[in-house]
This record gives structure tokens, C-alpha cells and sequence, in this order.
């Protein structure tokens, strides 16, 4: 099989980008899967939920990595990542990447260095999935471009569908100008209380509205404070609460993807 790279986007925050990044990818590394999860956020959080207490003394970031694509030197994915103890490699991220899109504005080829950066990942690696800041700015476009597929969490909570507009509209104009190819693996309904009949109106209002032209994804994932609580562990939700409803939904999302592959 050829690598598969996954943008996990949505300008919201708190709708579980994160937290899908590294449960799908430690769920990935566990059926055998070579995996790396780049974090593209400032805020780090994704670094910071496995488990780097420092981030800013890191030597080698995104932000560095990047720079170093800009000024054409040779990079050794080798030296890039970062490896946890369930089984995946990872770029961290850290406050410094976020003076990055203001210093990409003036710089040729501004939209597609992270894919350039992400080319010599490609034979090393099955899947590598993008953790994406919450914002449509320069980074987010360069994961999009980077990208084959995108997934988009979308929390059941509110009603998303404006800003899912304003998304997908971002993904018809990357895929117009710069690149052709990328696919919208689905949206996946996140964060979702079983127990009020509120969830289930969003999550018929999404499908809808939605489910004609894109896939939403059979499972959703359910809302629990064990999810909550693996960011502070440093763990995935496979080994904090093994038995509990959101290691399930992972498990089950994990099987749909890797079912795209068949
Ligand atoms: P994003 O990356 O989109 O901002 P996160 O993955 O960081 O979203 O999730 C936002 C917050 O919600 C975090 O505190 C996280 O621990 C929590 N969270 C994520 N998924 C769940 C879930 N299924 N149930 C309960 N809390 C969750
Ligand atoms: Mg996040």
C-alpha cells in the first residue's frame, strides 16, 4: 500500500481533532500500520497529549523542519520525529509556529511546503495524519494540500452547519487551484451524549443536510470524560479506558479506515 495523508481539519476548536489524530493513529499502529502524526497546531496540544512536557526546548519542531524546507535544505526524516511509547512516530509543534504564517505570506510556493516537507515521509510511513489548527489561515491550506484525504470532526453540540460551509467551501477552492486530487474521507459526528434526544437532532440534521454528497462516517464518537482525561495521561484512550464507549468508538473508526484501504 501506498502512504495515506489524512488533514484532520475544522476551524472550531474543541471538536475533537486532537484527540481523533492520535486515537486513529495509535488505533492504526496497533493493526501493524507505520504511522505519523504531525502536529500543525501553535498550541501544541497534540504534542503536549503524548506526553512532551517542554515543548519549546525541543530541537527539532514543525517550525524548524518547515524552515529548513524553505531554505532548500536536505532534511532526515529520521532526525524530525519524536517516537511514543504505543507505537507512533510524531512531529511536535510548539508557540514558535505561530509567527510562521505571517512569514509565509511573502515566500514562493507558500501553500505547498509542508507537502514538500512531507515527501520523504511518504515511503516510511502508511498513514501520516494532520492534526490542524483551528483556523482556515496559511498552515491549515498547506495540510490540505499536503493531503490525499481529509477528515472533518464535527462536535454534536451546536449547529455546525455554517461553519462547515465555510470549510467545505475552503476544500472545493484548494482542490480548484492547487490540489485536484484531495478527497473528503468524511465527517465524523464527535462528542456525542447519548442521552439527549439534542444529539440525535444534530446528528439527523448533519446527515441531511450533508449525507447526499459527503460520507459521514457510521460510528460517532461518544462523549465521555475518559477522552477528556487521557490528555493530561500522555496515553491513548485504548490503554486509559480500554473497555470504555470512546476506546469503541475509535476501534470502530480505525476498522473504517483501514477498511478504505480493501
Ligand atoms: P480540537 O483539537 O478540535 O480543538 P480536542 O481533541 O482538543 O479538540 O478536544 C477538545 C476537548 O474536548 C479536549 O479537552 C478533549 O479532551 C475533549 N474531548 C475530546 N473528545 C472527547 C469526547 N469524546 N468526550 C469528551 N471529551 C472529549
Ligand atoms: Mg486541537
Amino acid at each position: 500500500m501506498s502512504s495515506k495523508i489524512i488533514a484532520i481539519a475544522n476551524q472550531k476548536g474543541g471538536v475533537g481533532k486532537t484527540t481523533t489524530c492520535v486515537n486513529l493513529g495509535i488505533g492504526l499502529a496497533r493493526n501493524g500500520k507505520r504511522v505519523l502524526l504531525v502536529d500543525a497546531d501553535a498550541q501544541g496540544s497534540m504534542t503536549a497529549s503524548l506526553g512532551i512536557q517542554e515543548p519549546d526546548e525541543l530541537e527539532n519542531s514543525l517550525v524548524n523542519i518547515l524552515e529548513k524546507v524553505l531554505n532548500d535544505e536536505i532534511i532526515e526524516p529520521e532526525k524530525c520525529v519524536l517516537r511514543h511509547q504505543e507505537g507512533v512516530d510524531f512531529i511536535a509543534a510548539n508557540i514558535e509556529l505561530a509567527g510562521l504564517e505571517t512569514s509565509l505570506v511573502n515566500v514562493m510556493s507558500r501553500e505547498t511546503v509542508l507537502r514538500q516537507l512531507l515527501t520523504p515521509f511518504r515511503e516510511k510511513y502508511d498513514y501520516i495524519l494532520i492534526d490542524c489548527m483551528p483556523s482556515l489561515g496559511m498552515l491549515t491550506i498547506n495540510a490540505l494540500v499536503a493531503a490525499d484525504e481529509t477528515l472533518i470532526p464535527v462536535e454534536a453540540a451546536y449547529l455546525p452547519v455554517k461553519g462547515l460551509q465555510q470549510l467545505l467551501k475552503t476544500i472545493g477552492r484548494v482542490r480548484r487551484k492547487l490540489n485536484p486530487s484531495l478527497k473528503i474521507m468524511g465527517i465524523l459526528i464527535t462528542k456525542v451524549d447519548r442521552r439527549t434526544v439534542f444529539a440525535r437532532d444534530i446528528i439527523e440534521q448533519l446527515r441531511e443536510a450533508y449525507e447526499e454528497h459527503i460520507h459521514i462516517c457510521r460510528n460517532c464518537i461518544p462523549l465521555s470524560v475518559r477522552a477528556a482525561e487521557t490528555t493530561a495521561e500522555g496515553k491513548s484512550i485504548f490503554l486509559h479506558d480500554p473497555k470504555g464507549i470512546v476506546a469503541q468508538g475509535y476501534l470502530d473508526l480505525t476498522e473504517e479506515v483501514l477498511g478504505y484501504e480493501k
